[in-house]
């Protein structure tokens, strides 16, 4: 499809979904009705900025089952959220809905340039979480072999990689860091060894660096893929084997970026929070959703051919970002800084607290042939991340040197921040 047809698609579609969302949820209802106006109102794509948003906080109200658009005997599933902020935000849905979300799924695979031959190892969580069965159900609709390995027991994950032969995962990317030691430790040469040829990683914000370790440990090529469960779940957007970006399907999704602070819509490839309506959901229509998540979206073609929007790279979410002394700092730049220093393995901790003034902490481990010289020269070391970190973030951080096997490790999505200042 050229962008032209997508936008077409988008402005019938639309109109679609917003009345049917009016008709049939009584609290969208009633934000129009707030807003003073009706579905009429929306004449052109231009008018949806008019819309009210829905919001995180719109979920917790109504908890669990106040969003829903159709009779409860239509829904044959739900979802919930991990609940890394605040409640858990439950979802619905329909067969029908099951069906576009799996074609989704499908779409990512193929986009990623997994096929019917690969053998895919799926160790995201199944259950409330979405990415298990969002995963799952996309790799059998592509005709891959699907290995449901789940979450945790990593001996177990290596064991079934090396034996099954397979060529593709699908985890958090925090899980992939860990795997790239992990099959180490089994005595493994992880590309001599394994046949890993793709990976599916998302559900958290992962750095550059991050990407370049995982791809150059395995041989792999690491996709990044976006996705929450409000808008089904992984399967919103994810990038091609040009790495350019994430396609968000068009004819799916109806995105935007938005100024947080004002909500008053954003020219086209400027950086802001990303607001997404959902252009055919059966069970639980969801428009202009602030998904506090920060990026930039253009809508130019892609080596690849797709012409569908392009979202530039999550930066974290907008609730992710810690206001220390005055100053924002995102984790990723701090993950940035810290996975370009050799001496250092992939886990960290930022841990916030304050006493007279906010202090920002980090706490990193060694790598265990470092930790292991006595001779090495631990203070410099420090002494030269502290400096590389204030270069990144114009302001101090202390740096905590760890020993290796000391911080939390993770099968899901890292929890890498811990702010410990009292919240008025
Ligand atoms: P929760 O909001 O409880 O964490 P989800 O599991 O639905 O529930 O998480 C969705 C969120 O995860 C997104 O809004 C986004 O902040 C983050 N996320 C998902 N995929 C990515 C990605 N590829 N890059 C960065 N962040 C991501
Ligand atoms: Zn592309």
């Amino acid at each position: 499809m050229k962008a032209e047809q997508i936008r077409q698609i988008q402005a019938r579609k639309i109109k679609k979904i917003i009345n049917y969302a009016y008709r049939n949820v009584p609290v969208i209802k009633r934000k129009f009705k707030d807003a003073g106006i009706s579905p009429e109102t929306i004449k052109t794509v231009d008018d949806v900025a008019k819309v009210p948003f829905t919001t995180k906080e719109d979920f917790a109200r109504n908890y669990p089952f106040g969003l829903m658009a159709v009779k409860p005997e239509k829904v044959v599933r739900i979802h919930a959220s991990s609940g890394t902020t605040g409640k858990p935000k439950v979802v619905y849905y329909t067969k029908k809905d099951i069906e576009t979300w799996t074609r989704l799924m499908a779409r990512l695979y193929d986009c990623a340039g997994v096929t019917n031959k690969d053998i895919v190892q799926n160790m995201y969580g199944y259950g409330l979480f979405t990415g298990g069965l969002g995963f799952h159900y996309g790799a059998e609709r592509i005709g891959a072999m699907v290995v449901p390995a789940a979450t945790g027991n990593t001996k177990r994950q290596i064991m079934l990689m090396k034996d099954f032969g397979t060529t593709v995962i699908a985890c958090t990317p925090s899980y992939a860091l860990y795997l790239c030691e992990a099959v180490k430790a089994e005595g493994l040469d992880p590309k001599k060894d394994l046949r890993l040829r793709i990976g599916l990683f998302g559900a958290e914000p992962w750095s550059e660096e991050a990407r370049k370790k995982i791809q150059e440990t395995f041989g792999l090529l690491a996709i990044d893929c976006y996705g929450m469960s409000e808008l089904y779940g992984p399967g919103v957007a994810c990038e091609c084997p040009e790495q350019n970006g994430l396609h968000v399907w068009g004819d799916e999704f109806y995105i935007e970026t938005i100024n947080p602070e004002t909500g008053e819509v954003l020219e086209e490839g400027k950086e802001g929070e990303l607001v997404i309506t959902m252009l055919n959901r059966e069970a639980m229509p969801i428009l202009r959703y602030r998904t506090r998540d920060l990026g930039r979206v253009i809508w130019e073609e892609c080596e690849c051919g797709r012409a569908h929007p392009r979202i530039m790279r999550i930066k974290g979410r907008s609730d992710d970002m810690l206001i220390i002394g005055g100053v924002n700092v995102f984790p990723s730049q701090i993950e940035h800084v810290l996975l370009q220093i050799p001496e250092l393995a992939e886990f960290y901790q930022i841990v916030v607290t304050h006493d007279k003034l906010d202090r920002l902490n980090v706490q990193v481990e060694l790598k265990p042939e470092v930790a292991q010289d006595k001779n090495y020269n631990l203070e410099k070391l420090k002494s030269n991340i502290e400096s590389d970190l204030l270069s990144v973030l114009s302001i101090h951080a202390n740096v905590e040197l760890m020993q290796p096997g000391t911080l939390p490790r993770t099968e899901g999505k890292a929890k890498r921040v811990l702010d410990l200042r009292k919240k008025e």
